[in-house]
């Protein structure tokens, strides 16, 4: 049985027809820059027309997109990089295609993907944290996405770890995206650089480069720089005491963390487990759940909007 999963990124659409295991049958993808309604809803038409060609059957399709989205799968409420407000989505595809469709955010299906096929396989509740630019994530809980009562829910870089901290892209103030994300590992790195001494390497490559950006960071972390570590302990400290905060409403059974800073392993997972324990409810009496790196790199939210939709067509 095969579905079909669509991923609306900011600088290309990639879809996919999957199977039931998780497997990419066959894909395509299309570089758009465009940020008209019609012109995205045509391109996620005209792919999912050209995905359903081959042999298989089809019994239906998902689309993942950056935005809230309402907890029935059909209205972009808002999308940052769209011009959507209240858009129909769902309505409009389907009224143009012969199959269900649902649409999904697109850290959700990630975060479904990694659930059903990757470190989340073998429980019933887990967290993702996808460490990128910012910090986004998902959760499942009881075998089931969360998405909240309106679907804007399980926004997990906007938790608040600092009462009046640092100002986020949100709107509001000391969100974890602003402590635990790829640009907090460059601030940490920065003023580890000012400061001298286990820094100095850090500087060294500030000086050559004009910047400390992430990949520089990251080779010094894996050749052991002793800097370029204290600033990922910081981060991960961040991380580890939000996730203390998370496990204690939602007791997840594992912690899985994604996206680029994540490739630094064990290295980020061990001052996050720290962290978490030192900071965590009734330590010691708490079940301890598992902290692993995300398995599934490349087309995650495909997969899993794919396998969302295959879910929503076979159970109703
Ligand atoms: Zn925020």
């Amino acid at each position: 049985m095969h579905s079909i999963g669509i991923d609306i990124g900011g600088t290309k659409i990639a879809g996919a027809v999957v199977d039931e295991f998780g497997t990419i049958v066959r894909e395509d993808r299309q570089p758009t820059t465009a940020a008209q309604p019609d012109e995205i809803e045509n391109a996620v038409v005209e792919m999912i027309e050209r995905l359903s060609e081959g042999p298989e059957e089809i019994v239906g399709a998902g689309v993942a997109a950056a935005g809230f989205i309402d907890a029935a799968q059909s209205i972009v409420y808002y999308a940052p990089n769209i011009n959507w407000r209240h858009e129909p989505f769902r309505e409009k595809l389907e009224s143009r295609l012969a199959m269900p469709v649902i649409i999904e955010n697109d850290a959700n299906a990630a975060g479904w993907a990694e659930f059903r096929y990757g470190a989340g396989r073998l429980v019933s509740d887990m967290v993702i944290l996808t460490i990128g630019t910012g910090v986004g994530g998902a959760i499942v809980s009881n075998d089931r996405l969360f998405r909240g009562g309106f679907g804007a829910g399980a926004e997990i870089g906007h938790m608040r770890v600092v009462p009046g901290g640092l100002p986020c892209g949100c709107g509001a103030h000391g969100c974890i995206e602003q402590y635990g994300s790829g640009r907090a590992l460059e601030r940490f790195a920065g003023e580890l650089a000012d400061a001298g001494g286990i820094g100095q390497a850090l500087a060294d490559v500030r000086t050559r480069k004009g910047a400390l950006k992430g990949k520089d960071i990251s080779k010094l972390i894996l050749a052991g720089d002793p800097g370029a570590l204290a600033a990922l302990r910081q981060l991960g400290d961040w991380l580890g005491q939000a996730c203390a905060s998370l496990g204690a409403v939602l007791d997840p059974q594992v912690f899985v963390f994604g996206g680029g800073v994540a490739q630094a392993g064990d290295l980020l997972l061990e001052p996050i487990r720290l962290a978490y324990l030192e900071n965590l409810p009734a330590r010691g009496y708490h079940p301890e759940p598992e902290f692993r790196i995300a398995e599934l790199v490349n087309d995650a939210g495909v997969v899993g909007a794919a396998d969302l939709a295959r879910l929503h067509a076979t159970q109703r």
